[in-house]
Order: structure tokens, then C-alpha cells, then sequence
């Protein structure tokens, strides 16, 4: 990892698989900084999650066609998709290539909702992790590229509609400006908006809100990926824990250890995610426990054959005296992925001049109104590639200049405050705009929201920033759910429990303070 230089030509807000993958494609057009507010991942670290669906070879294109829209609900962009599948075998080429010296073996697997094998594994490493420790390899052997980690983004400069530059918070959280040709968004999602989330602690909606900031359009905020099961113990990050178990035939059981799935969908624990889910809200809120969940319970199938299947989670869930094979283990749906974002065309490029986004917080319609299993990772791979070529195509001539260091708060800011600010938001987004929404929920989060505005203008520190940023985000999530007045994919409101073709079989945009639908 790299000191922040002075000047630079390209700025990459993000250092996940999209940013680096873009990064990699922007090397060749000048200097490149690539932005991470934390530290990267140890990826020597054993991690649970993150498998990655790419195409395998004996698969078809129109299958994994045919099950990303049947995922999106009718509301993927057709043209998105097929440019995925069509780019996809040689962005993984590449990967392979890139990432041979170290002998990864990658073989496919199965996983369902998909029809046929498509999970890339590397030797029982999560790929989604062999994937972003391969471009951060090959990143760091490019001269041009600088990693700065520990260092956030908190503005994007416009001059005559143009982004030509960012301010940034350094490790030492001193601003700065920094000119730069043009930017790109690759920071990840906005899950912290809610209480229970299994993304990292990053995705606090930075990119959403820089984009909202500089006047870029966002569209379909509302549909929001919740996972089934997550590991719920307090103090402990929420796990994912895969969808596999159920249809390899674990059970869900509630407070008071009944299973209950078949009350609510004939296949049981095999009926579709998203109604998973909100049974799971369902039992809880009728245990009327404090602090509710449900359990996930494996104790009745063969103890070797768990170790066998889910030797990842075996071990997580023992690091935390969770014996998977002989107790049942304590899950909660939390909020995973977010299909809308900052809205972009399919080389990455929003309606502001000079600024990209690429990865979770792009919206290139792909997912439709709900996402595919592991479609994620290689749309982060494929569309950072092409936002990477497109930024050096567009590359303005001039070079930058020299960044500004602004005056060092003095006596250092404190966060006072912020922690408690964001836990409310958390708190409001995941009762009124979660998994089941009401209208009057829904306006009640977003007339608290509003009071709540005053008390977060003027950020000063990292945390700060990220309470501005988790406020802005979760309003706008707000607003478009409320909008949206109908059930599709992963919004479910219960006034409205069908399709609304003939109003909403569009695309939720938000201009300025309007949400408008578009085809
Ligand atoms: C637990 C879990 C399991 C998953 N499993 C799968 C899976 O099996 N298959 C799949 O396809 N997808 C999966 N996903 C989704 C997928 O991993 C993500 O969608 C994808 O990694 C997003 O990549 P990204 O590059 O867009 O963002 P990220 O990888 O989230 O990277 C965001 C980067 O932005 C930086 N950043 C954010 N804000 C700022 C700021 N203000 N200033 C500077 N830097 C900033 C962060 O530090 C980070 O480096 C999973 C996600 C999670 C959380």
C-alpha cells in the first residue's frame, strides 16, 4: 500500500473487485488512485462468505439468462444482462490467467436457485475472496496504480457540470482536495442503513450519497436484497449462512422450536428467499420477543455429511460454541445487497460529466427488482472493466494539478453523537421500509428522517460523514419504497401484494427531490 500522492489523473473511490478491476483497465491512461476508507481484507484470513457464480463451461448462456430475469421480476434490462454473459468468460480468463501463478484450482458447483452448476470455487476458498486477493495482486504490481487505504472520500468537486476533482478525509483525517480527470464510484452497498446487514462494515452508502451530491440520478433504491439466514448472536458481525442448508434439508423453527414454513408455502423450506423471509419477520413478531429470531436447525441430518458440505460454517459457528450438528443455530433475515444504486449506462458513466460508478452502487438495471444469487461479483468484475475502458476513453487531456491540503480541524473533531444517530436510522429503516412495508410506516420513517436532518448537517469526522451519508441514503430508500405502489421482487408492501404492470413495470428514478418511473 501506497502514501496519498499529490497529484493524479484518475481517482477510484472504492478498492473492492469493481475498483480494482477497474483500475487494472485504467493503468494504461495515466495515474490511477484507488481509494479504500479501511483496510483491505486480510484474504489470508478464513472468511464464510462469498462464493462467486460465474458460467461454467458445460452451462448454457440461456439458462443463466432466463434465471436472472425470472430473479429480476420483470424488470431487468435485457441489454444488461446479455452483455454480463457475453463478457464474462474472458473477464474469468483473465482472472485465471492473472491469478495462475498461485495454482488456484477453480472447479463449479451447484446452488440453487440456479438450474445447473455455476459456483466457482478455488480449493474450498470462497472465490468472491481468491477473486478480489487475484486483483489486488495484480493491481499493486502496476506502477501506476497507488492503493491508499484508511483514507474516505467525502465530496466530489464540480467545476461548469464537470467532476474534476474529491475531497477526502486522509488517514490523519486532515481534508483535502484532489483534481483529478474524472472519478469513479465503486464503493460497495448501503446496508448499514439497516440494523441487521451481512455486508462490511464500509457499505455505508458513501457512493449514493457523493452521487446524489453532484446531481447524478439514482434509480431503484427500493429494492433491497434481504438473506434468509444469518448467523444472529449480539456482538457478532451477521454471517450469511448459505441458502444451501435449506435445500439440503435443514429446518426453520420458531421461538418456540415448531417448524413453521409449511404454514406458509407448500414447498416449505424450499419456497422462494424473499417469502422465506417474511416468515421469518412474521414469527417474530408474533413471539413478541425482546429481541427476536429464529433458529436454523441441521441436528437431524447426518453430523459427518454437515462437516462435509459446510465445513466453512462448521467452523465458524464453532468458534462461537455453536455445535451445528448437535444445536440449533439462532438466524435472522439481514438486509445482503442492494440491486439499485447510482444510475448509469452500460459503461458505467451517470448524467454528471467526468463521473462513473461501477459495482454494487451502480444501477445498470441488471438485477432487475431482485438479484440473482452471485450475480454480484461478476457484474463488479465485467461493468468495472468497462467503466475502467470508458473513463480512459473520455480522459480529458489536461493532467491534474497538485492536490490542497485544507487546515486540520483544530483540536481534532469528535464523533459525539454520531454512533447514537446512526442506530436510530437503523432502527427506523429496519421496522418501516424492511422486508414487509406499509404506507404508514413507510411515511413515518420518512417524516422522522426529515426531523432527523438538522441534527447531522455540517460532518466533520469519518463517522460523521458516514451518519450524513446512512441519513441520505435511508430517506431515499424511503421515499422510493413509498413511491412504488405494488409488490415486485424484493419490495413487498402489504396494501399493494401484487403487480402493478401497467404503472410500475418501470424504473424508480430519483431527480433532484422527485421520484419519477421510467421505462
Ligand atoms: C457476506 C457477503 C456475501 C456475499 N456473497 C456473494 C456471493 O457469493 N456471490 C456474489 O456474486 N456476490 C456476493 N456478495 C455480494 C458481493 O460480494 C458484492 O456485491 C461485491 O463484492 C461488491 O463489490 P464492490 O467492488 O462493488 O464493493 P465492495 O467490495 O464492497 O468494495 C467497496 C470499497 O469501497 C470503499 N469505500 C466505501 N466508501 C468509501 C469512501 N467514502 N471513501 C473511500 N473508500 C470507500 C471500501 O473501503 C471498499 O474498499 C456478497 C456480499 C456479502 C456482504
Amino acid at each position: 500500500m501506497k502514501d496519498l500522492p499529490s497529484e493524479t489523473d484518475f481517482v477510484v473511490i472504492g478498492a473492492g473487485v469493481a475498483g480494482l478491476r477497474a483500475a487494472i483497465e485504467l493503468a494504461a491512461a495515466g495515474r490511477v488512485l484507488v481509494l479504500a476508507k479501511k483496510e483491505i481484507p486480510n484474504l489470508q484470513t478464513p472468511d464464510p462468505k462469498s462464493e462467486a457464480r460465474w458460467l461454467s463451461d458445460e452451462d448454457e448462456v440461456s439458462l443463466h439468462l432466463q434465471d436472472t430475469l425470472d430473479a429480476g421480476d420483470g424488470l431487468c434490462n435485457l441489454a444488461a444482462v446479455k452483455l454480463l454473459l457475453e463478457e464474462a468468460p474472458e473477464r474469468i480468463e483473465e482472472l485465471v490467467s492473472w491469478g495462475k501463478h498461485t495454482g488456484t484450482k477453480l472447479v463449479f458447483g451447484p446452488e440453487n436457485p440456479h438450474s445447473r452448476s455455476r459456483t466457482l470455487h478455488a480449493e474450498g476458498q470462497p472465490a468472491g475472496r481468491e477473486t478480489l486477493r487475484v486483483l489486488r495482486d495484480k493491481a499493486q504490481s502496476m506502477k501506476h496504480i497507488s492503493i491508499v487505504q484508511f483514507t474516505v472520500a467525502t465530496g466530489l468537486l464540480p467545476d461548469a457540470g464537470s467532476i474534476t476533482g474529491i475531497s477526502i478525509l486522509d488517514e490523519k483525517g486532515t481534508p483535502q482536495d484532489l483534481p483529478c480527470a474524472s472519478v469513479l464510484l465503486a464503493t460497495g452497498g448501503l446496508g448499514h442503513i439497516y440494523r441487521n446487514t451481512t455486508n462490511p462494515e464500509t457499505a455505508t452508502a458513501d457512493g449514493i450519497a457523493l452521487a446524489f451530491h453532484a446531481g447524478a440520478e439514482l434509480s431503484d433504491l427500493e429494492f433491497i436484497q434481504f438473506h434468509p439466514t444469518a448467523l444472529y448472536m449480539k456482538k457478532v458481525p451477521r454471517i450469511p449462512l448459505p441458502e444451501t442448508m435449506l435445500n439440503e434439508g435443514a429446518y426453520l423453527r420458531n421461538f418456540e422450536l415448531d417448524r413453521f414454513m409449511a404454514k406458509y408455502h407448500p414447498a416449505g423450506e424450499r419456497a422462494p428467499r424473499d417469502l422465506i423471509a417474511r416468515a421469518m419477520m412474521h414469527e417474530m413478531e408474533v413471539s413478541r420477543a425482546k429481541d427476536p429470531f429464529v433458529y436454523l436447525d441441521l441436528t437431524h441430518l447426518r453430523a459427518t455429511a454437515v462437516q462435509k458440505h459446510f465445513p466453512r460454517i462448521y467452523a465458524t459457528c464453532m468458534a462461537h460454541n455453536i455445535d451445528i450438528t448437535e444445536d440449533v443455530i439462532p438466524v435472522l433475515p439481514a438486509a445482503s445487497f442492494s440491486m439499485g444504486g447510482v444510475r448509469v449506462d452500460l459503461d458505467g458513466r451517470t448524467n454528471v460529466r467526468g463521473l462513473f460508478a461501477a459495482g454494487e452502487v451502480a444501477a445498470t438495471g441488471l438485477h432487475g427488482a431482485n438479484r440473482l444469487p452471485s450475480n454480484a461479483l461478476l457484474e463488479a468484475v465485467v461493468y468495472g472493466a468497462r467503466a475502467g475502458k470508458a473513463m480512459r476513453e473520455s480522459a480529458r487531456s489536461q493532467l491534474a494539478v497538485a492536490s490542497h491540503p485544507k487546515a486540520a480541524y483544530s483540536n481534532g473533531p469528535v464523533d459525539s453523537g454520531a454512533e447514537a444517530t446512526i442506530a436510530q436510522i437503523q432502527d427506523l429503516m429496519w421496522r418501516d421500509v424492511g422486508i414487509v412495508r406499509t404506507r404508514a410506516g413507510m411515511q413515518r420513517a420518512v417524516k422522522r428522517l426529515e426531523e432527523m436532518a438538522p441534527e447531522l448537517a455540517h460532518p466533520k469526522t469519518r463517522r460523521a460523514y458516514e451518519a450524513w451519508n446512512l441519513h441520505l441514503a435511508a430517506s431515499l430508500v424511503a421515499r422510493s419504497a413509498l413511491a412504488r405502489e405494488e409488490s415486485r421482487g424484493a419490495h413487498y408492501r402489504i396494501e399493494y401484494p401484487d403487480h402493478d404492470d401497467k404503472k410500475f413495470l418501470k424504473h424508480s428514478v430519483i431527480r433532484g427531490d422527485k421520484v419519477v418511473f421510467l421505462s
